[in-house]
């Protein structure tokens, strides 16, 4: 499915500028316009899913290849080491605000726990 109208989907097609950190044919991996931390990447899958609560079981490969890609943005933002976060919200009240599948990659402070 591609939807016209939504933003990951307009920042795949190239239509909005996006400081990419990294890209594979699957996924593309950009920096967040509001950082929430030092090291603040979303990555994506090229294929337009909603959040994980949309994946089907068909989409395994997928899932574990979003999750390989963080690890790889963590490493290339030099995080690796010093710890870093993988988070991503599913939902309106639990703070999803793009409709279109991220996961959160943050780094370069110290992360509390739970997060509000
Ligand atoms: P969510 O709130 O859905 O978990 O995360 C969406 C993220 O997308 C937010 O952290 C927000 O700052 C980021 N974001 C929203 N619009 C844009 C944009 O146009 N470009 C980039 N790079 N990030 C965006
Ligand atoms: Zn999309």
């Amino acid at each position: 499915m591609v939807s016209e109208d939504c933003l990951f989907c307009r920042i795949v097609r190239g239509e909005i500028p996006a400081d990419i950190v990294a890209e594979d044919d699957r996924w593309l991996a950009f920096r967040d316009i509001q950082p929430q931390a030092p090291v603040h990447v979303l990555v994506i899958p090229r294929e337009h899913v909603e959040s994980v609560g949309s994946l089907s079981t068909d989409d395994g490969g997928l899932a574990g290849e979003l999750m390989l890609a963080a690890a790889e943005v963590a490493r290339i933002e030099g995080v690796a080491e010093s710890g870093f976060r993988v988070v991503t919200n599913v939902g309106e009240r639990a703070g999803q605000s793009v409709f279109h599948l991220h996961v959160h990659v943050l780094g370069g402070r110290r992360m509390r726990w739970p997060p509000g």
